[in-house]
């Protein structure tokens, strides 16, 4: 057991300037704390910190990190606060161990298999400092090392998948390979007892039939040092996991394996590895196709050697492995031992693939620098910044983008629990849609049958899925209104000419206008897409025919003239006109009147300026009583059938709306004026009531027909209250 002075001696052994009343303190705190607690062994809980704090000893880390691996439990485990840990180490010690508390209180959910990628991001993003991870990785090795002392072996098993699905990776990632060795040899003697038993035993067989591994050590040290080199040379049996690993993946039995004692030489220099290798080739007969170069080409995970297989001094098949120093502390330790090799162009460029270097590399600043500051600063980890990770009630993992909401939570699960999602609870407490998720958070979706979108959902949600689940909802509800807004349209022009027509008709229509449905009909007519005239000249052909002819022939019709200008009758004279307005000297200049913006289809009437041209004004504008005493002036004038039909120009008509203050009414009245074909060339607040804006809107439209259809448009709209033109 080990005891608090030794901890002490081995942190002296790598750190002279270590704070030893810091540690003995720590201790103290933890000891005090714990109290009487236990371990599952029976030995006095104190004995588990006290371990994990030696394990990174091992790793030569600093004071801090060690005070917190004695510190690690008292917060999850002990009435020790944050707050206490804070005046009595400082704010640095007191994160830490809170952040290897937020860790251990992760739970693992049933399918960790499929979701142990997501989980082990998930541990790197909540660790923020890389100090937590490894006080984690410390703390799991130390529980593993003691689980066979829990009776249930059910808890054992899943204990065991914990580390080799999350623990085992995360320590392979951060260059931590004896941890990572001796965690997967644990796990798999718990997971896999039959096998690691059977293996272990044949390695045992090996071992004492004819003690071949220091005879062999003995054989390649002498030819080593007959040929002058210096070399140190060892002999390690490969774990039991990575022999049945192999077995497995190559399909092969226990004594098909060549490499299940690793000889290894080790040397000074690069260069000196290849003569090696030139040398046991001349001495030992090679294996075919089992010589690797890891050197010129290292292993991702920034492992290097030369790897190669004879046949031994003694008849045997063996592995040997030849590195340099260097490249024998990095495949050990993992500590970034190779950094050493960033001057070297091909080590560094060998590097830059590997996807966890930068942890390498603060390894190695944690364990090298000596100023604080740059020692914090680097300890910070900025791991998964664009992702966050969250747990639903039953501790499912799910992968948001960073900056989501129990809303994008609530879309993720499915469309309808988005769409109808009503508030949520974040770690069991009500917090609104718009709430921010933080890594580790658990997160509830209230839903409600009257619950629906709306358009304010879109400016808070961040996930593609939440803003395409709210928009086709948008979408179609704007289809309904349209659709209604579409028949109305219809069946009003259809009374003005006297048509009538069936719902059935309108399916002449869907193949020359490319509708899919006769509700794409409807919404082409409330959107402008399509024309009254257009159906019926398909559905009522005759009708149609008939008008014309009433007009040209200048038959009565009470509807076609309360639409259509006045001035002198006639269809000859109507057509052979070219410019838009007709009974003006051709040549001369007109103007619009600014006032009244008539726009053809409505009654105008001309006044001549002398030196201007002539105005245009509407029939009503009360700018025209101005000119009542001069008779002379006035002149009679009228639109040409072209200029209304056609709608080859563009007029302005300006209106007064009275916009209530609903969320997004001016995009909603903007989007309904696009729509109708209309567009906006200018608009202004001219005042505000307590419930709506008062807007003046100039509109560009077309003539008098299109400017109707647009006020019919806006008056449909839910945050329009009124609205009128706006004549001077
Ligand atoms: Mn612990």
């Amino acid at each position: 057991m080990i005891r608090q002075y030794d901890l002490v001696t081995q942190i002296k052994g790598y750190n002279e300037k270590t704070d030893v009343a810091l540690i003995n303190r720590a201790y103290v705190f933890s000891m005090k704390a714990h109290g009487n607690q236990r371990r599952a062994s029976g030995e006095p809980y104190l004995v588990h910190p006290l371990e994990v704090a030696s394990i990174l000893a091992d790793l030569k880390l600093d004071d801090a990190t060690i005070a917190v691996a004695l510190l690690h439990d008292t917060l999850e485990d002990t009435l020790a606060s944050y707050d206490e840990l804070k005046d009595l180490f400082g704010k640095e010690i007191a994160d830490l161990t809170e952040g290897v508390t937020k860790l251990s209180r992760i739970t693992f959910s049933e399918t960790l298999a499929e979701q142990a990628e997501n989980y082990r991001k998930l541990f790197l993003a909540m660790s923020q400092d890389i100090r937590v991870l490894l006080v984690k990785l410390a703390d799991r090795l130390h529980n593993m090392r003691t689980l066979h002392h829990f009776k249930k072996e059910e808890k054992r098993r899943r204990i065991a998948r914990e580390t080799m699905d999350i623990f085992v990776p995360l320590a392979d990632r951060i260059g931590l390979y004896n941890i990572k060795g001796e965690l997967e040899e644990l796990s798999f003697q718990i997971l896999e007892p039959d096998d690691h038993a059977r293996i272990d035993e044949r390695l045992a067989e090996m071992k004492e039939q004819d003690n071949l591994i220091p005879r062999v050590v003995e054989a390649l040290r002498e030819e080593l040092a007959a040929a002058g080199m210096k070399a140190d040379v060892q002999g390690r049996e490969k774990t039991p996991y990575s022999i049945w690993r192999k077995m497995r993946s190559k399909n092969l039995a226990f004594d098909q394996l060549t490499d299940i004692v690793a000889y290894r030489i080790i040397v000074e220099q690069k260069e000196t590895c290849y003569q090696v290798l030139g040398l046991i080739h001349d001495i030992y007969k090679a294996i075919p196709g089992r010589f690797k170069d890891y050197i010129s080409a290292p292993k991702l995970n920034g492992y290097q050697s030369l790897h190669t297989s004879v046949i031994g001094p003694f008849g045997n098949r063996m592995e040997v492995q030849i590195r340099t120093h260097d490249m024998h502390d990095i495949a050990e330790n993992g500590v970034a031992a190779h950094w050493i090799y960033k001057h070297a162009v091909d080590g560094s460029e060998a590097m830059k693939g590997t996807q966890y270097k930068w942890l390498r590399q603060l390894m190695e600043t944690l364990q090298q620098s000596d100023d604080p500051e740059e020692f914090l600063e680097n300890a910070k980890l900025d791991l998964y910044r664009e992702q966050v990770f969250v747990f639903s009630p039953k501790g499912d993992l799910m992968v948001l983008p960073a900056g989501a909401t129990p809303l994008d939570f609530a879309y993720n699960i499915h469309t309808n629990i988005g769409n109808t999602c009503q508030s949520a609870k974040v770690n069991g407490r009500m917090a609104p849609l718009r709430t921010r998720l933080n890594n580790g958070d658990q997160v509830e979706i209230i839903t409600s049958k009257n619950q629906r979108p709306n358009p304010g959902w879109r400016e808070f949600v961040v996930s593609a899925k939440a803003r395409a689940g709210i928009n086709r909802y948008l979408r179609s509800q704007e289809k309904d209104e349209q659709v209604k807004l579409g028949k109305d349209i219809l069946e009003k022009a259809a009374r003005r000419e006297s048509i009538r027509y069936s719902e059935k008709d309108l399916d002449k229509i869907l193949e020359p206008y490319k509708c899919k449905d006769v509700e794409d009909v409807y919404a082409g007519l409330a959107q402008g897409r399509l024309f009254p005239k257009q159906i019926f000249e398909i559905i009522a052909p005759e009708a149609v025919e008939a008008s014309r002819k009433a007009l040209g022939d200048e038959v009565t019709n009470v509807q076609q003239a309360i639409n259509k200008p006045s001035g002198p009758p006639g269809g000859k004279e109507r057509r052979d006109v070219a410019v838009a307005i007709e009974g003006l000297t051709p040549g001369i200049s007109i103007h619009m009147a600014k006032c009244c913006n008539p726009l053809p289809g409505e009654k105008i009437v001309g006044i001549i300026n002398t030196g201007r041209g002539v105005t245009i004004h509407a029939r009503g504008c009360k700018n025209l009583e101005a000119f009542a005493d001069q008779p002379e002036r006035f002149l009679s004038v009228r639109w040409s059938k072209e200029s209304e039909e056609t709608g080859e120009n563009v007029y302005v008509a300006r209106l007064r709306v009275a916009l209530f203050h609903h969320p997004g009414a001016l995009s909603a009245f903007t989007t309904a004026v696009f729509n109708a074909e209309g567009n906006i060339a200018d608009l202004h607040i001219e005042g505000r009531s307590p419930d709506a804006f008062d807007i003046r809107c100039d509109i560009e439209v077309k003539n008098l027909e299109h400017f109707e259809r647009m006020m019919g448009v806006i008056r449909s709209l839910k945050c329009v209250g009124t609205v009128e033109r706006y004549n001077g």
